[in-house]
């Protein structure tokens, strides 16, 4: 939990709201402080150096000083805008996707290092991946992982067995068995099995 001024807190915006005339209120998830609520003044007006910095998506470093239960946004250094995830809309759609996972799992100020570094990285993937839907499921999956619900995929919960044929995802047991013991479950081809495993190695 951030106490005093954050001079060189590392975060991304996630969200971008008007405020009063001239201001604009933000999320910040943070890696180190968790999402905090940020005031930006002055940051709608058309001169403001602080306009980029302030855009949803914006990676970096953001100097934040403490009044009561608000932060201020004093200055801050841009690492990369992720300006690519503004232009079409199947990557704006995808990007607001995985961010309303992130506002809704996480409470204000709850740190989680692993989902911070799961959602930078997803996001800067986003524009170049031609095959969204793979990297939308690998998002979730580590991310249901990284709150705690991580499911066994390296071998049979039954007999320990690796062998990636045969193989059903049983819910109810919390991972991968063998198709023989006869458990309730999704069934799995050999390349999903796989699939799974270079998942959570
Ligand atoms: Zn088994």
């Amino acid at each position: 939990m951030a106490t005093g001024d954050l001079d060189r807190v590392y975060g991304i915006v996630i969200n971008s709201l008007d405020y009063k005339e001239s201001s604009k209120i933000l999320k910040i998830f943070t890696r180190s402080y968790g999402i905090l609520s940020v005031v930006a003044r002055g940051a709608k007006r058309p001169k403001s150096k602080m306009q980029n910095l302030t855009s949803v998506y914006c990676l970096g470093d953001f100097k934040l000083k403490r009044a009561g239960d608000m932060f201020y946004l004093q200055d801050g250094h841009i690492e990369d805008l992720n300006e690519g995830l503004r232009r079409d809309l199947k990557d704006i759609y995808f990007a607001q996707v995985i961010t309303r996972y992130v506002q809704r799992g996480l409470f204000e100020n709850q740190v989680n290092e692993n989902i911070f570094d799961l959602y930078v990285k997803t996001l800067s993937f986003v524009v170049a991946c031609d095959k969204k839907l793979r990297l939308l499921n690998m998002f979730l999956i580590k991310y249901i992982a990284f709150q705690g619900y991580l499911p066994r995929v390296n071998a049979c919960l039954i007999c320990g067995s690796k062998a990636l044929e045969d193989k059903v995802f049983s819910i109810e047991d919390g991972g991968l068995v063998c198709k023989r013991h006869g458990h309730p479950g999704q069934g799995l081809d050999k390349d999903e099995v796989f699939y799974l495993n270079g998942i959570f190695d």
